[in-house]
């Protein structure tokens, strides 16, 4: 296919917004994110990049918008009050997109590379919810310049973000931030915050995955899902702020670990000052923390741990930010995320 790099040669910040699956309010905070970025003067365009079930046009209540191309065959966004909106709906109209992975993907390309964006600060990516093969030719595809992924504070959306967190970290795309939508419910009256999904958990993903979480949205703190009348919001205002600081923070090196292998039923890693870092295989997959191994609920261990091979070993090791190693293991367990702490 044809693609015109040019077209998103003059943006400087290309964000992804991922969900790990739907229903998590991703799209309307994709959208009021681009929204508050745009009222606070900074060029921000809004690709709903979701062509099974595009959002945009009916959270803009734009669903009689007609795209036009220009003299370079490059769509014209939709502008409303200067925020740049590109979806598949806007194509598509109503009509259901029975499409397999391909396809998808080249679409969601063209909208990428055939629109006329111009010069932008900000593209908001409203990624399609999930970690399949279609999100990941997408991170892989365009130069992003992080990642923002929502979720909910229940404890399979945590797995999901787990399993959402390795996709990106897989190619090398920085995680900028959770934001945590649905959080708790606060009393209109006292103030006073419940947390529906246990208060624990809360920074459970910062402490187990060194991602930030940038704010956590109350229950009671939902947009009415009408983009024309946003106004603004003290939560999205937050998630903006924390943004904006964490993108002027030099991104940290991938690199403090130089190598890594397995040695006499020993990880070990080699880091970039020489030092050797070593685990037992068999302890740190024992001692493996993810969601699928701890329950987030109770804090047991789900893992039977008579169950795992004595000669377990990795298959493959990946640096993690600079702060951890996800393993591979011979069992075929691949979501835990080692921190260099449980090395010696
Ligand atoms: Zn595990």
């Amino acid at each position: 296919m044809s693609t015109n790099p040019f077209s998103l040669s003059k943006v400087k910040n290309i964000i992804a917004i991922s969900s790990c699956k739907g229903g998590v309010g991703k799209s309307t905070v994709a959208s009021a994110l681009a929204m508050e970025l745009s009222q606070r003067g900074l060029k921000t365009g809004l690709l709903d990049a979701d062509i099974y079930g595009p959002s945009l046009p009916s959270l803009f209540q734009l669903q009689d918008a007609k795209v036009q191309s220009n003299e370079f065959k490059l769509l014209t966004p939709i502008e409303f009050k200067g925020l740049k909106l590109m979806s598949f709906g806007f194509l598509l109209g109503d009509a259901p997109a029975v499409m397999r992975g391909p396809i998808v993907t080249r679409y969601i390309q063209q909208l990428l590379f055939q629109t006329d964006w111009g010069e932008l600060d900000f593209l908001i990516l409203d990624m399609p919810p999930g970690t399949g093969d279609v999100q990941l030719t997408i991170t892989q595809s365009v130069k992003l310049t992080g990642a923002v992924i929502v979720t909910t504070h229940h404890s399979l959306s945590l797995v999901d973000t787990a399993r959402g967190i390795l996709m990106f970290e897989k190619v090398n795309v920085p995680i900028l931030g959770v934001i945590e939508n649905m959080a708790y419910f606060q009393a209109p009256d006292t103030g006073k915050k419940y947390y529906l999904f246990g208060e624990q958990k809360a920074g459970a993903l910062s402490s187990r995955f060194g991602v930030k979480t940038l704010v956590e949205i109350p229950i009671t703190e939902q947009f009415s899902g009408d983009m024309r009348a946003f106004q603004g919001n003290t939560y999205i205002k937050k998630a903006a702020d924390e943004l904006l600081q964490v993108l002027e923070q030099p991104q940290t090196s991938q690199m403090d670990l130089k190598d890594a292998g397995y040695r006499d039923g020993h990880v070990v890693l080699v880091m970039s000052d020489g030092r050797e870092l070593t685990a037992k295989a068999f302890d740190l997959r024992a001692k493996c923390a993810c969601a699928l191994c701890v329950s987030e609920v109770t804090g047991k261990t789900l893992i039977d741990i008579k169950k795992i091979p004595a000669d377990i070993n990795p298959q493959e090791i990946l640096p993690l930010g600079n702060y951890a190693v996800g393993i591979t293991w011979s069992d075929g367990h691949s979501s835990g995320i080692y921190p260099y702490s449980m090395f010696s």
